[in-house]
């Protein structure tokens, strides 16, 4: 895999690789499955995966796709990854993002754009866009991302794999470098569900170093995503699941072929037994406003660390303490990065907080309560990941059409839901369209189960 992953560099999906460490880690592994120390204590003994660089991590560099933390290292593991290499996974390297996890891309990556394996000249999406590419291109079979306003589904579904953003608290942040505290989550992605599940099932639990993971018992997902529904015949193992199809995720704004394939997915699970029926979400199209107002101001509190004095860059030369927070910064972020610490900063001051800020936040209230009333009415819902299939590089300049983007992955985030991508089929190009399952909170198995028997 190491020659797979040098020999497919140009995909811009890795930004460090350590192949000593992965040697050892793999010759470590093994060791111990020599000495039968596999199996349950163990349920990834030897399994290569990467890490999004925005998890920090002790052996490699933690950049966060930004040159504010160029060649920056940790002195500890994120929980995620300690967890993962407690389970026995292999880490081969760090993997390409956005900024600050900030965008759908990747081209805010500081470094290179991530490359869509299904067309080099495209977007892999993003903020996770590395994890997608190693995955698609299976440089790795499993990757770790964050998603956040939908940067592991929004990737997956432009690159044809899977990916799973939990329930809100299900996995910790403690060392995740931290974009908007109230929605990040860690994802993994996979080629199919059944990979998903057995990285989130490592990944997942309580820890006491992140205040907002919750005390939620974590059920056998893998046993969730194989397991035979009551009812299910052998021909239609989903039998009795109700399917939402909320008509703002099917009206104008979707293109065509998008539309086609998820459809196609829709008729798929409807022949598994499921069935369907409409509801409503009658705020999706202000998700777009009350994220863009939240997740910026979240992030300009948060990225107020960066201040060249306890880490990350500092400028060379400086007259006096604010001149080396303005030089530092000024060279440390990029555009998107300095966008929303502005658009942070504006809605949070004093004067602008109530028609802003305090109003996003009252809408993100009723957008949790619009899914409580829809989940009445069914077990899960379904619609598009993305409006279109991944487009070329450099085709987007305006920053708000670009936010329009997030439309579909955005409401699930304000309102904490679980919510999977898996592929439905192929759209414009022949490039991969991603079917959207959003479930209620902590029914991850229940998105890994309709996932599975899709696949
Ligand atoms: N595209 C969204 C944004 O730019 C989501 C990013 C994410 O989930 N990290 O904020």
């Amino acid at each position: 895999l190491l020659a797979r992953v040098a020999a497919h560099a140009s995909l811009g999906a890795f930004l460090a690789v350590d192949e000593e460490i992965a040697l050892a880690q793999a010759g470590a592994a093994d060791l111990w499955r020599a000495r039968g120390v596999d199996g349950p204590a163990h349920p990834l003994l030897g399994v290569p995966i990467a890490h999004k660089d925005i998890f920090v991590t002790r052996d490699l560099p933690s950049t966060a796709g930004s040159k504010m933390l160029e060649g920056y290292r940790s002195p500890f593991d994120a929980t995620v990854v300690s967890r993962l290499a407690a389970a026995g996974a292999v880490t081969l390297g760090k993997l390409n993002c956005d900024e600050f996890a900030m965008g759908g891309s990747n081209e805010n990556s500081a470094y290179f754009p991530a490359r869509n394996p299904w067309d080099a000249s495209r977007i892999a999406g993003g903020s996770s866009g590395g994890s997608a590419v190693a995955v698609a291109a299976r440089l790795v079979p499993a990757t770790t991302g964050t998603d956040t306003g939908g940067s592991v589904r929004q990737p997956a579904s432009l690159t044809g794999v899977t990916g799973i953003k939990p329930t809100y608290g299900r996995c910790s942040r403690y060392g995740m470098i931290a974009f908007a505290s109230s929605l990040d989550q860690a994802g993994p992605m996979a080629r199919s569900a059944l990979d998903c599940a057995h990285l989130l099932q490592a990944m997942s639990g309580f820890d006491p170093r992140d205040a907002t993971s919750a005390e939620q018992p974590v059920p056998d997902f893998v046993a969730a995503t194989t397991a035979r529904r009551e009812v299910a015949t052998a021909d239609q193992p989903l039998k009795g699941l109700r399917v939402g199809l909320p008509k703002e995720f099917f009206g104008e704004g979707v293109s065509a072929d998008v539309l086609t394939a998820v459809r196609a997915a829709l008729a798929e699970l409807e022949r598994l037994g499921a069935t369907l029926v409409e509801v409503s979400l009658p705020r999706t199209e202000l998700s777009i406003p009350v994220y863009y107002i939240i997740a910026p101001a979240e992030a300009s509190s948060n990225l107020s660390r960066f201040d060249g004095v306890r880490y990350g860059h500092r400028a060379a030369q400086y007259k006096d303490l604010n001149d080396l927070y303005r030089k530092s910064r000024s060279e440390g972020f990029g555009p998107e990065v300095k966008r929303r610490i502005m658009i942070g900063t504006y809605v949070l001051s004093h004067g602008y907080y109530d028609a802003y800020y305090l109003q996003a936040q009252k809408l993100r209230r009723m957008i949790a309560d619009d899914f409580q009333a829809a989940f009445k009415d069914c077990d899960l819902i379904a619609g598009p990941v993305a409006p279109t299939v991944a487009r070329p590089i450099g085709s987007q300049t305006d920053p708000v059409a670009e936010y329009l983007a997030d439309i579909f992955t955005l409401p699930a985030s304000l309102a904490g839901l679980p919510g999977i991508s898996v592929p439905a089929g192929f759209g414009a190009g022949g490039l991969p369209v991603g079917l959207q399952l959003i479930g209620n909170y902590w029914q991850e198995g229940a998105l890994l189960h309709a996932g599975h028997a899709l696949q």
